[in-house]
């Protein structure tokens, strides 16, 4: 089987500083895939030049069979490849609803657009009563959801989130993770970025570890939770 998502020898620079060296990976579909790693360690620019926000230095990116290298980021997206970024950036003077419709930006089958909005206030009810509201009276949480509710918008094959737990309370944090869980269920394939180890870990179906623009370490989502390695760099064991 061919992998939904084919990264090769990926290496990505800010001017004369390397910040991705070279990583190879695969998302097969179906599957969660998470890259783990502390601060600067490469992940975000490694989702940012997926998404064709950042031209790669070198390497092959192959998504759906397709060649993602010079492919802008808004033709990403119509190639099925939404992401979510870290940060949220959700429109705080819009509302809940206008902020899915521009995740929808384009599609225009109306219906289809209708149905998606209705999905996401299955997902994460509080959007859904919350539905007039402008976004930026939402929780740090919420407005979270309501970032992966957009992204889900463009009916993606393939999301990726960067950080999704990040400064959200225990147990807004479990729901996201659920949620996560929940969009793998239904078919979504997800590429998930976290600093949150044990969180990312516990779901993904397989991990890598990013270490200074390197992949050091990749093995199954238990395997890696397991690995004394990790544990004691990542999960704060001794
Ligand atoms: P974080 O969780 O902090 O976002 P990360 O693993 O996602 O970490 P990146 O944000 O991808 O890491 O950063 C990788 C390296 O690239 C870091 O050394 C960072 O300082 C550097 N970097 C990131 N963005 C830029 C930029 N716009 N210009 C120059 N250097 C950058």
């Amino acid at each position: 089987m061919t992998a939904l998502l084919e990264v090769e020898d990926l290496r990505v620079a800010y001017g004369k500083i390397e910040a991705v060296k070279g990583i190879s990976f695969t998302v097969e579909a179906g599957q969660i895939v998470t890259l783990i790693g502390t601060n600067g360690a490469g992940k975000t620019t490694t989702l940012r030049t997926l998404s064709g926000l950042l031209k790669p230095a070198g390497g092959r990116v192959v998504f759906d069979g397709k060649p993602l290298t010079d492919v802008p980021a808004h033709k990403v997206v119509s190639l099925g490849l939404a992401h979510s970024p870290e940060g949220r950036h959700i429109f705080p003077r819009l509302t809940i609803t206008e902020n899915l419709q521009l995740g929808a930006y384009l599609r225009n089958d109306k219906a289809g657009i209708e149905k998606d909005i209705q999905r996401a206030y299955d997902l994460f009810p509080i959007l859904g009563e919350r539905r007039k509201q402008a976004a930026g009276t939402l929780s740090g949480g919420e407005q979270q959801m309501l970032a992966m509710g957009r992204a889900l918008m463009c009916q993606p094959k393939l999301l990726m989130l960067d950080e999704p737990s990040m400064g959200l309370s225990p147990i807004m944090m479990q729901k996201i993770m659920e949620t996560i869980v929940e969009l793998k269920a239904q078919g979504t394939t997800i590429l998930l970025v976290e600093q949150n180890a044990q969180a990312a870990l516990s779901l993904a179906d397989q991990g890598h570890v990013m270490e200074v623009g390197k992949i050091v370490l990749s093995g199954t989502g238990a395997d890696l939770l397991h690995d004394e390695s990790v544990r004691k760099a990542y999960l704060g064991e001794d």
